[in-house]
């Protein structure tokens, strides 16, 4: 199942902000054995997040986006989507009662500009906030499974981890994702793909193979991602891993 992440907001495109929600919830994601295949880092500009949702809905069957879902005018994320899927945003009542309830514990009153946050995605369900006012939505359609989370880390990660982990976990029921990394040194790039070039023909369906290289030091992953149990899928790897080793066992560290 293509997985894409996609980060909203301009800040993320400085030098000032970093995108740590990505990082986490690929980590996350890894863990359950879905692995990512996009990751798209996009400003508030309603025009660029039209076109980064639309970009995922036409490659990838989940997709989690994260930021962009605040009170201000510049969190576009919850209508964008919604015109992109072609469905209507709808009121409701129960978040503008627990927005008034978190306002209230201090005294205030809600802004109006909050109100923004009571509109759903038809259709979608709604991810409690107990850290915020934004809660997330969750949405189903015939070919999408769609997260859409806060983008403060303290908000998103609970969330995450309370609504959106087992949902996925039903999901990728099945799947198995292990990585292994052989690091090398001693050796250049172009002498080491020599030494294992003709054992790429050899590797199993589901294992993946990529090598990195920066000056004074190789390294090697193995990836394997499919339907096989994690014994096997290890055992798949460790196999991968002698016959690399095999060639390369001098500079192997
Ligand atoms: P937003 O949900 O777009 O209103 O984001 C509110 C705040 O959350 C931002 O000002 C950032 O501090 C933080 N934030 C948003 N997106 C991310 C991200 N991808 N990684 C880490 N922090 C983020
Ligand atoms: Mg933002």
């Amino acid at each position: 199942m293509k997985t894409e992440i996609i980060a909203v907001g301009t800040e993320l495109l400085s030098l000032s902000f970093r995108d740590t929600n990505s990082l986490f919830l690929t980590d996350e994601l890894d863990g359950l054995g879905l692995s990512v295949s996009f990751r798209t880092q996009v400003g508030d500009d309603p025009s660029d997040l039209r076109r980064a949702v639309r970009a995922a809905l036409g490659r990838s069957r989940l997709i989690i986006a994260t930021g962009g879902l605040g009170p201000t005018t510049d969190d576009r994320t919850r209508e964008v989507f919604a015109a992109a899927l072609g469905r209507h945003l709808v009121f409701e009542a129960a978040i503008l009662a627990r927005i008034r309830e978190r306002f209230g514990r201090r005294g205030l009153a809600v802004p109006p500009s909050n109100r923004k946050q009571c509109y759903v995605i038809e259709g979608a369900q709604v991810l409690e906030n107990p850290n915020g006012t934004a809660p997330g939505l969750w949405l189903e359609t015939s070919r999408h499974r769609i997260a859409l989370l806060p983008g403060p880390p303290r908000e998103l990660e609970p969330m995450f981890r309370k609504e959106v982990r087992p949902r996925l976990a039903a999901l990728a029921a099945g799947r198995t994702l292990v990585r292994r990394v052989l690091r090398l040194t001693g050796l250049g790039e172009s002498s080491m793909e020599s030494r294992i070039k003709a054992l790429y023909g050899g590797i199993p369906e589901g294992v993946s193979v990529t090598t990195l290289a920066c000056p004074g030091d190789l390294s090697i992953h193995l990836t394997y991602e499919g339907r096989a149990g994690r014994p096997q899928a290890e055992s798949l790897l460790g196999g991968v891993q002698r016959r690399l080793e095999s060639r390369l066992g001098p500079w192997v560290y």
